[in-house]
């Protein structure tokens, strides 16, 4: 059994320092202050043992931990990402360590009147009796995915010190800006060298995807023509008027706040607009990828009809792909997900299995060459100051991946 006060530390360790990350950067990590913490994880690796721990110009850090079977077993990996969320403050993180959680509201801040509360975030009241950390109220724990890091490095230092568990080849990678989805566009899939891996970025205990949206982009341009509102009969073309057609003929109802489960959306995220130009953008969002296609030529078609209408070029439409679903490079090797299953049962863990409404790093990665399914890392509340984790939900994630390890090994006995 891993040791709770040392989870408990170590992740505290992790969330202390900053690593927020910046979508208006270029370079990668898209923050320097990423490497505080991915220099203090290669020392960590070094000195539970770890062997080739590497960090490379990017601050991608690698590390093995070796085989300790005689027979082959494939190589399987560990990811999670140690950058947090632009969208809210991880600076001067100070976590609050509730022991014995009674069930009730948590007060996060008193000053400030910040309260955890047990009735609007229910999933509270499954946690009764566990360690739950939570922020101080004025910016986000990091969790995620402080969580995973803390669990991938925990369960291997306790398969270092207890040799007797069967396990293959492992590698674990922790990687800069996922939260600006670049997580994986840097992550070199060859010199990781396994056959498959598993993110461990997922929420509440339990979960175990290996489904995510398609997901596009787009930017509509439409253009008006801007003429004295006194002489403007029969000459001018009010480009909102236009960008209000545009809007209105997309299905109303597939919107992000109109759906669930696996509906796609529009989402219109923005519009800026005057006389003369109005530029609208949305996200495109569907699991299965034929409907993703109909989508995107949907939005082209009702362009195209527009221009014919003003018998002008007046609607631009620019689409951009941003991911894939996974599934499709999943399913082919679906005993990797039945595996996790296996380990999550073997202790204790029911499997909640449903498809992610968002992208992951696993995703861009299994169609770079590396399957990899997310597994939970335990937190709630993501990206905000309601953000918490309960310690046995990480105890959890380690047994998991230290079940993980073993079952593959015992698989190709
Ligand atoms: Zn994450």
């Amino acid at each position: 059994m891993t040791n709770k006060q040392h989870i408990i530390d170590r992740f505290i360790s992790y969330v202390k320092i900053d690593t927020q990350s910046d979508p208006n950067s270029n370079s990668t990590p898209s923050t320097k202050k990423q490497w505080d913490l991915a220099n203090k994880l290669v020392d960590e690796l070094k000195a539970i043992g770890m062997q080739e721990v590497t960090i490379d110009e990017h601050a991608y850090v690698m590390a093995t931990l070796p085989a300790n079977v005689p027979h082959t077993v494939p190589v399987i990996g560990f990811v999670s990402h140690f950058d947090t969320t632009p969208d809210f403050s991880g600076t001067n993180v100070n976590p609050q360590i509730i022991e014995d959680y009674d069930g009730k509201d948590i007060v996060l801040n008193e000053e400030k009147d910040i309260v955890l509360s047990s009735e609007y975030f229910e999933d509270l009241q499954q946690y009764k009796g566990q360690t739950i950390i939570t922020t101080d109220g004025t910016t986000l724990l990091g969790a995620d995915d402080k969580a995973g890091i803390t669990e991938i490095m925990t369960a291997m230092e306790y398969l270092i010190d207890n040799p007797e568990i069967p396990h293959g080849k492992i590698r674990v990678c922790f990687t800069p800006d996922e939260e600006i989805g670049r997580g994986a566009h840097k992550f070199d899939v060859e010199k990781f060298g396994a056959e498959w891996a598993y993110t461990m970025d997922g929420s509440q205990i339990g979960e175990l995807e290996y489904e995510n949206f398609n997901a596009a982009q787009a930017v509509v341009r439409i253009e008006g023509k801007s003429v004295h509102p006194g002489y403007a009969k029969d000459r001018m073309i009010n480009s909102m008027y236009i960008a209000q057609d545009f809007i209105n003929s997309l299905p109303r109802l597939e919107t992000p706040e109109h759906t669930e489960d696996r509906q796609g959306f529009f989402h219109l995220s923005s519009i800026k607009g005057d006389v003369e130009e109005t530029v609208l953008e949305y996200i495109i969002r569907d699991h299965d990828r034929t409907h993703f296609e109909a989508r995107k030529k949907m939005m082209k078609d009702l362009g195209n009809d527009i221009c014919a209408q003003y018998e002008r070029d007046c609607v631009q439409i620019e689409i951009k792909d941003q991911y894939f679903n996974m599934r499709e490079k999943v399913e082919p090797v679906m005993y990797i997900v039945d595996l996790a299953q296996e380990a999550m049962e073997a202790v204790d863990v029911k499997p909640i299995i449903k498809p992610i409404r968002g992208g992951t790093d696993g995703a861009q990665l299994s169609f770079m060459g590396l399957p990899c399914p997310n597994i939970f890392a335990g937190g709630h509340n993501f990206h905000g100051k309601y953000e918490y984790v309960p310690v046995e939900s990480m105890q959890k994630a380690a047994e998991v991946i230290m079940k993980l390890a073993e079952l593959t090994a015992k698989k190709y006995e």
